[in-house]
């Protein structure tokens, strides 16, 4: 198999039938969570589509493989958050929340071109989930009657689209891989040595995309450690500590920096979830294995119900951060119901 992707085996197989085969090639909806490694697949599917030796099963070496990789193929276009964010000043860029009906517009006039040079015109467009009501109603359109050359990938991190848009495409949900699928390709793909793999898949959660992008960002790594020490820290902390952690972090918001809250509460999210692993005697599915000793003390520490009901109350906390609630207040209330150790 020439796709070089790790895991996902049936979603390319399916693919692979379908190019070849000339079916289904119209509309491709990627999805599942943030770091599977989805932007990677969708640019094989590109290369698979117009693959000057072997469609179906992109080559990698031929010019079009190669420039796909490179993104410099005149009919692969690519769209996103990043693009829609090209220009912009970094505080303008952090408070774009959604896709706007001007970078699908953009986007439809250049479906309307002709291939220049290759089998079918590829449009990629990112971040798909966050599509506003009114550039999914313009996506639909094309969605309904695209050019006969075109292939639209639309990769999203949840499938929670537009449902007329999900019917209209072909829907692959890709899902977080085995630990080991993870540790294994580290290994061979990376040279990582083995104890480093498994620390690593483990506290990827599976998700291949995200374990390779660490490795050549070591300081994201540095941090996170330093951000679960906080986290931890905070079990102990004075009441006045926990509310500068929150009133820092809802600053972090307003100033645009959404993403590094989520980060925050997803962290702390994944040690909570491992502290209820641990107090229910299932260690075998702790992310965070380098910390057993830390675990070990707050699942003697606390009850079960009242981990479960934290780990619940900091998802809560996100879901009404999306809802635009003020993160001051949300991120407070959650704080002042964390669990004194
Ligand atoms: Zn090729």
């Amino acid at each position: 198999m020439t796709w070089d992707i790790v895991g996902h085996e049936w979603a390319v197989a399916h693919l692979q039938r379908n190019i070849v085969a000339g079916r289904d090639a119209h509309a491709i909806l990627l999805s599942g969570v943030a770091g599977l490694g989805k932007r990677l697949f969708a640019l094989r599917i590109a290369q698979a589509l117009n693959c000057e030796l072997s469609p179906g099963d992109p080559c990698q070496s031929c010019r079009s493989c190669r420039r796909i990789a490179n993104s410099n193929h005149p009919d692969v276009r690519i769209a996103g958050m990043a693009s829609q964010s090209v220009g912009l000043k970094e505080e303008e860029a952090a408070r774009q929340k959604e896709l706007k009906i001007g970078t699908v517009r953009e986007w439809q006039r250049d479906i309307a071109l002709k291939p220049y040079e290759a089998q079918r015109r590829v449009f990629i467009l990112h971040d798909a989930e966050k599509l506003n009501e009114e550039a999914s109603n313009a996506m639909l359109k094309t969605l309904e009657e695209p050019p006969p050359y075109a292939s639209i990938i639309l990769v999203a991190n949840s499938a929670e689209l537009l449902p007329t848009i999900v019917s209209r495409c072909q829907l692959y949900r890709l899902r977080p891989l085995a630990r080991r699928h993870v540790a294994n390709a580290l290994v061979e793909r990376a040279n990582l040595p083995l104890e480093d793999a498994h620390l690593l898949a483990a506290w990827s959660g599976g998700r291949i995309g995200w374990a390779f992008r660490m490795l050549e960002q070591p300081d994201e790594l540095q941090t996170r450690q330093d951000q679960l020490d906080t986290l931890i820290g905070l079990a102990t902390a004075s009441p006045a500590e926990r509310l500068r952690w929150a009133e820092q972090r809802s600053k972090e918001y307003r100033g645009g920096e959404q993403q590094l809250v989520f980060g925050w509460l997803e962290l702390w999210q994944s040690w909570w979830r491992d502290v209820l692993l641990v107090a229910a005697d299932t260690p075998e599915a702790v992310v965070n294995v380098d910390r057993r000793a830390d675990l070990d003390h707050s699942a003697r520490h606390y009850q079960l119900p009242e981990i479960y009901r934290f780990a619940s109350r900091i998802g809560a906390t996100g879901t009404q951060l999306r809802e635009n609630v003020n993160p001051q207040l949300a991120l407070e209330n959650l704080l002042l119901h964390l669990p004194r150790s």
